[in-house]
C-alpha cells in the first residue's frame, strides 16, 4: 500500500499543510490539502475521499476538488464517504449552496458529482481495492477513524481524537494492521487545552498505546500544530517501547 502524505500538520502555514492522505492513486483519507499539490490529472483519478469529521482543516479542499472534477467534465461521481452525522454537517454547512454549490445535485439530482456514501461504524465495505471499515473516536465533533485494508495488510487512520476506547481495542486485535496514524497536536504544557479541543499531548499519546498491550504496529505521528513543532519532538522521545515515525508533508510511505 502506497500513502502519499499531502498535508499532515494541524494549522496552516507556508509549508505546512492541514490533513490528507492519498492511498494508491484513487482514494484519500480527509481533504485538508488536495488541490494546492496535486496536479489536475491527479485529481481526476480520485474515486473515494473518507471523512474523519467536518472540521474545515479535514475537508476545505473538497470544494475546489468537486470544483476542479466538474469543470474537466469527468463522467463518473467523487464518492464521499464518513458517517451519517459527518457527512449531514457537510452537507448543511458547506455544500449548502451559500458557501459552495450543491455538487450533490449538480448537474442533476440523478447523475450528481459528488455521492454521499453513509458508512455504517463498524461494518466492513469494499471500494476499489480497499476494504474499510470505520469506528467512532473522541473529538470535539463526531469523528471517524477508518481502517484500511489491502491484500491482508492494514492501516488505521485515527482522525482527529482525544482518549478514546473502542478504536484501540480493535487494533489491537486486527492481526494485519501494519500503520497506525495518530495525531499529537499539542505539548505536555498544553494539556488543558488539549483537554478541552479534544486532542492528544505526547503524555496523552503514550497513554492511548498502553491499550496496545503487545501489538507493535507502526506508529506515525501527525496533527502537530506548527509552534510546537520541536517541543512535541521532544517529548514523543520519551515513548520508547514503541516504533514512531513523525510523518512529513509531501513524505511517500510504503507499507
Ligand atoms: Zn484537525
Ligand atoms: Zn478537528
Amino acid at each position: 500500500m502506497k500513502i502519499r502524505v499531502l498535508g499532515c500538520h494541524g494549522s496552516q502555514l507556508p509549508n505546512y499543510n492541514t490533513t490528507g492522505f492519498l492511498l494508491g492513486d484513487n482514494v484519500l483519507v480527509d481533504a485538508g490539502t488536495v488541490t494546492p499539490v496535486l496536479t489536475l490529472r491527479e485529481q481526476l483519478k480520485i474515486d473515494y475521499i473518507f471523512i474523519t469529521h467536518a472540521h474545515m482543516d479535514h475537508v476545505r479542499d473538497l470544494m475546489f476538488l468537486a470544483d476542479n472534477v466538474f469543470y474537466s467534465k469527468r463522467q463518473r461521481p467523487l464518492y464521499v464517504c464518513s458517517s451519517k452525522g459527518v457527512l449531514d454537517a457537510l452537507s448543511a454547512h458547506l455544500f449548502n449552496n451559500v458557501i459552495w454549490p450543491d455538487f450533490s445535485k449538480i448537474p442533476d439530482k440523478k447523475n450528481p458529482l459528488i455521492r454521499f456514501k453513509a458508512l455504517a461504524p463498524g461494518r466492513s465495505c469494499r471500494f476499489g481495492d480497499f476494504l474499510v471499515r470505520t469506528v467512532a473516536v473522541n473529538h470535539t465533533v463526531e469523528t471517524m477513524g477508518y481502517f484500511i485494508e489491502m491484500k491482508k495488510k492494514a492501516v488505521l487512520f485515527l482522525g482527529d481524537t482525544g482518549p478514546t476506547e473502542k478504536v484501540w481495542r480493535m487494533a489491537k486485535a486486527h492481526r494485519g494492521l501494519r500503520a497506525i496514524f495518530v495525531e499529537t497536536s499539542l505539548p505536555d504544557a498544553m494539556t488543558d487545552v488539549a483537554d478541552k479541543t479534544g486532542h492528544l499531548t505526547p503524555q496523552g499519546l503514550a497513554a492511548e498505546l498502553q491499550k496496545l498491550s503487545g501489538a507493535k504496529p507502526d506508529i506515525y505521528l501527525y496533527h502537530m500544530k506548527p509552534w510546537f513543532h520541536e517541543a512535541i519532538r521532544e517529548e514523543v522521545k520519551a515513548i520508547s517501547d514503541r516504533k514512531i515515525h513523525i510523518v512529513e508533508d509531501g513524505q511517500v510511505i510504503r507499507l
